[in-house]
């Protein structure tokens, strides 16, 4: 079976690229002429790909009037006519399943075998799933109704994939969205919306708007009827508080510093495989990345010669190679950002063992060792290519340092004894607790947070929830009867 891009399909993208030269918004289903816009890159190589337009209020204001006056149209559909839809996206996202892949490598940098056999199967995966949801929309959810029009923030990790998460249960309840692809990433989504006009979905039912933060605050200021962000927690802090008393409807996926646990009796050749999976996927840019290693004492030092021997193995390289395992960073900023939580790190005590910075965007896998528990980097979200590595002689003292951190995203449990596995499990505080394996998603699974990671679900019956109103009858009355 032949892997990653054919020269063609990168040809393919730079024609597409080269034919658009500067890209505006999409709203009200065709594309705007460009305005004030900055410039895409390569993080790989720094390479310019293409002009993106800074949305402004305005812009923004347009977009949501575009998306008000196609919801009630969109919203009063059978839901099995809005599937329709949702069918046509999913099948022409998977016959350009190359082209976006490369595209969406050369934007974000990430390895090319990555987007191919992860992103993009899953994205596919969550369009065909919420057609599902759409069918079953009268039927499963009897007497709810869409919430309206949705503003959506996306962060740039997994650009195309976290589109999928917000825009196909939206739609499949009966809203229409603005959305707001981070400013490192635009060019999926801007793909997707020739994928929108190109199966007909109704004009105004996507819009997309591209820029930065400010366009960010812009949506969020916006009167639409409910907002899902996903990015960092001071952002959705700041988010929250903007929507305090608005009645607007939120959603919020923010950061995370998840428990890797290992207990003594884990298959150990597994847990180390499961680092790759669960650290070093995606240079460690993953929300819910098992970022602190806690291993139990009397086998950490076998674990520890395994890990060192794998991470040997991964070859940090250009993110197009089919054989590339670690690729680019999405930008210097984050270059800077995790070098300056390392040197913290070493500056309090830690060991860092790997992790060296290469010419460019790219830092090669690694982790901190001999590390305090109050030390930056054991606190800190790296969104980086490197993990925490302590140890732990108990369970309850394992549960007890899993537990030591703010957010609660995710965890993983490694045990070859279902008990002692979910029994520890039920213990930590995390939105998701995964057993024997690390960062698998699925459609119909509900992912989200709790604590500083965030509120609301994405993915099957409880993130339709999340963009659904509940019959009147199940509302709670708000004032206390006179
Ligand atoms: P970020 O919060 O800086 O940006 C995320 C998005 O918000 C971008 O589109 C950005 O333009 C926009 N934004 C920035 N400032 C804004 C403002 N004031 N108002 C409105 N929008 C604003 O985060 P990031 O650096 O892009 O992403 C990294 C963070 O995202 C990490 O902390 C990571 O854990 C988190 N993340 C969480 C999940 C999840 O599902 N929980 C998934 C991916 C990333």
């Amino acid at each position: 079976m032949e892997y990653g891009p054919a020269p063609e399909d990168s040809a393919a993208v730079r024609d597409w690229l080269r034919d658009r030269g500067a890209f505006g918004h999409f709203i009200a289903g065709r594309f705007t002429r460009p305005g004030q816009t900055f410039a895409s890159r390569d993080p790989s190589t720094g390479e310019e790909l293409a002009q993106v337009t800074q949305g402004t209020a305005r812009d923004v204001a347009k977009a949501v009037r575009a998306a008000r006056r196609a919801q009630r149209g969109w919203g009063a559909m059978p839901g099995h006519d809005r599937a329709r839809f949702l069918y046509a996206i999913a099948r022409t996202i998977q016959k350009r399943e190359r082209f976006l892949a490369v595209l969406e490598t050369l934007d974000n940098g990430k390895p090319i075998r990555e987007g191919r056999d992860i992103d993009l199967p899953l994205v596919v995966r969550h369009f065909y799933h919420h057609a599902g949801w759409a069918e079953l929309a009268e039927s499963e959810f009897p007497g709810h109704r869409a919430l309206g029009v949705c503003g959506q923030i996306i962060p740039w990790n997994f650009p195309l994939l976290m589109l999928a998460w917000k825009v196909a249960p939206a739609l499949a309840a009966g809203n229409t969205v603005v959305l707001k692809p981070a400013e490192y990433t635009p060019l999926t989504a801007l793909a997707f919306a020739d994928i929108c006009a190109h199966v007909g979905l109704p004009a105004g039912v996507v819009n997309i708007v591209t820029g930065d933060g400010d366009t960010g605050e812009a949506l969020v200021a916006a009167p639409v009827d409910k907002l899902a962000f996903t990015g960092s927690t001071e952002v959705g802090r700041q988010i929250a508080r903007a929507c305090a008393g608005s009645g607007k409807a939120l959603t919020l996926e923010l950061g995370g510093k998840s428990p890797f646990v290992v207990m003594a009796d884990a298959d150990l050749d597994a847990a180390v495989e499961g680092v790759v999976d669960g650290v070093w996927f995606n240079q460690g840019q993953v929300c819910c990345a098992g970022s602190r290693i806690l291993v139990a004492e009397s086998v950490a030092e076998r674990f520890e010669t395994l890990l060192r021997a794998r991470m040997a193995r991964l070859r940090v390289g250009p993110p197009l190679d089919k054989s590339t395992d670690i690729g680019a960073l999405v930008d210097p900023v984050q270059k800077e950002r995790i070098l300056s939580i390392l040197g913290a790190a070493v500056s309090a005590g830690a060991e860092l063992v790997g992790g060296l910075p290469g010419r460019g965007c790219f830092i090669a896998p690694g982790y901190l060792r001999n590390i305090a528990p109050a030390n930056p980097g054991m606190i800190e979200e790296i969104f980086g290519p490197i993990a925490t590595l302590s140890t732990f002689r108990t369970p309850d003292e394992a549960a007890d340092l899993a537990n030591n951190t703010r957010y609660g995203l995710a965890a993983s449990v490694w045990s070859e004894n279902a008990a002692v596995a979910t029994d520890l499990a039920a213990r930590i505080k995390a939105g998701v607790v995964w057993v024997n394996c690390a960062n698998l998603f699925d459609a119909a699974v509900p992912f989200g947070g709790m604590r500083d990671s965030g509120y609301g679900r994405e993915g099957g019956r409880e993130g339709m929830l999340d963009y659904l109103a509940a019959p009147v009858a199940a509302q709670r009355d708000p004032l206390p009867a006179e």
